[in-house]
């Protein structure tokens, strides 16, 4: 039997695309696939690629239903920081006896790197689009090249050239709200303060007073406690590790007058600084903050260092716009050779955390749809795939979009008193 020839276009962190990769080359023997995966960026390295992600049970058990077992071995490998004796920063998921079935990973970055291992990627590849034939799906590239497949699976982000093809009325939706994260080291005089004015609540929000908010998260453990991180601080102050995020509604950003480049950390920074001083009271929880945005570096690490970064990686500081697809949106969705994986289907703003976690059931749901359906007739497995695929992660992307907007509804209306409420 001649095995499918599946090109996914998907890439490095791409949980999607590369855990569909492992679930159909592992059960090989039931039936064989010519996976090929290819990949804008010219190397693994080239982008930073790694937020913390929250695993949840259906994301779990869907990443272990696809990837073998010598990389379900290493996951706990993609887990930020270990402190040996301590404290664990990790979720122990165990059977109905107690014992330990795994601890999934929370670390995006590291993640990416353990689902590569042994994925012959082809780099430098960026798919701009496709030409359906009679022989098959032509894949075509930005370099000029093109490539025959039995069926493209289109797992390439919010920003999808698969689905602008396929079905470009499914368009990104955009909220109308602005986000900039960083991560501080922050020392403890500082730490002392938000907590003495916010409590010691290792995840922090707090309203603004104009449909702004803030995000923390932090940890309580000191930097230089941890057994693989011996690296002081300028100081001999102990510093704590945090995660600052900043959301405000986009238009306050419209104006001729509003100069900020995001290619440059610090104005940026000045940004948030700027609409902090506008939008919020002048009182001790916004001195904190502006304390902390202080902290975060106004010009982008060399590689070497990064590895001093609190994280060990560097998010780029800049204005992110908060975006989301409803794939029922959308009344016609033919179901053919072509499909789409993750966010490319059905992008989710971050605030449930849940857009990893539909990437891992989509491979899953997908490899089992490929693997269980008719070697002749392919379409109806992959039009099985897309109706469940399209009320789960609408459903979930319904979820998250309310929680976003029960923020910013919050934000605007308790004005003043929210901050105290948040205690
Ligand atoms: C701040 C933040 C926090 C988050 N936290 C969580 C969380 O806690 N839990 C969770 O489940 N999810 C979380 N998410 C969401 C999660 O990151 C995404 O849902 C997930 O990465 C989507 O995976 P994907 O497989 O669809 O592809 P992506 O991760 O979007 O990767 C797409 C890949 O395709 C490549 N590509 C793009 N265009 C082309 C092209 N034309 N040709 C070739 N290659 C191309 C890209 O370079 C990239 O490598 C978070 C997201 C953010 C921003």
């Amino acid at each position: 039997m001649n095995p499918y020839n599946i090109k996914i276009q998907t890439a490095l962190v791409s949980p999607g695309g590369l855990s569909l990769y492992h679930a159909l080359i592992k059960n090989k023997e039931k039936k064989e696939f010519d996976v090929e995966i290819f990949e804008r960026d010219s190397a693994p390295e080239d982008r930073w690629q790694g937020y913390h992600i929250t695993l949840n049970a259906r994301g779990i058990v869907s990443l272990l239903n696809c990837v073998p077992s010598s990389i379900a071995l290493n996951l706990p490998k993609a887990i930020l920081n270990p402190i040996p004796d301590v404290e664990s920063h990790r979720i122990m998921v165990s059977d109905d006896t107690g014992s330990a079935l795994l601890q999934p990973p929370n670390n995006q970055h590291r993640l990416r790197e353990i689902l590569l291992e042994g994925v012959p990627v082809r780099w430098d590849k960026k798919c701009i689009g496709y030409e359906e034939t009679k022989e098959g799906v032509w894949v075509k590239f930005e370099n000029g090249s093109r490539e025959l497949c039995d069926i493209l699976v289109g797992a390439d982000g919010i920003n999808s050239s698969v689905r602008n093809q396929k079905l470009p009325e499914l368009k990104p939706l955009n909220y109308g709200v602005t986000q900039v994260n960083a991560n501080v080291s922050v020392p403890k005089h500082l730490m002392d303060r938000l907590i003495k004015v916010h409590g010691n609540s290792l995840v922090q929000e707090t309203l603004g007073l104009n449909g702004d908010w803030t995000f923390l998260l932090f940890r309580l453990i000191p930097i230089e406690q941890e057994s693989d991180d011996k690296k002081k601080n300028d100081s001999d102050e102990i510093h704590y590790r945090l995660t600052l995020a900043y959301s405000y509604p986009k238009k306050l950003d419209e104006s001729d007058d509003i100069k900020v480049d995001d290619n440059d950390p610090a104005s940026v920074i000045e940004r948030v600084k700027e609409l902090t001083r506008k939008l919020r009271p002048a009182n001790e929880m916004t001195d904190v903050l502006l304390g902390l945005w202080e902290l975060a570096p106004k010009t982008s690490p060399t590689d070497s260092e990064k590895e001093n970064c609190p994280f060990k990686t560097y998010n780029p500081i800049q204005r992110r716009e908060l975006r989301d697809i409803d794939p029922l949106s959308i009344t016609t969705w033919t179901s053919n050779r072509i499909t789409l994986l993750g966010d490319a289907a059905h992008a989710m703003n971050p605030v449930l955390g849940l857009g990893t976690n539909n990437a891992f059931q989509d491979a899953d749901i997908l490899s089992q749809a490929l693997l269980n359906g008719s070697s002749e007739d392919l379409i109806p497995c992959i039009q099985k795939y897309e109706n469940e695929m399209r009320k789960r992660s609408s459903a979930d992307k319904e979820g998250s979009s309310k929680k976003s907007s029960q923020v910013a509804r919050s934000s605007t209306t308790t004005g003043r008193s929210s901050t105290n409420k948040c205690r």
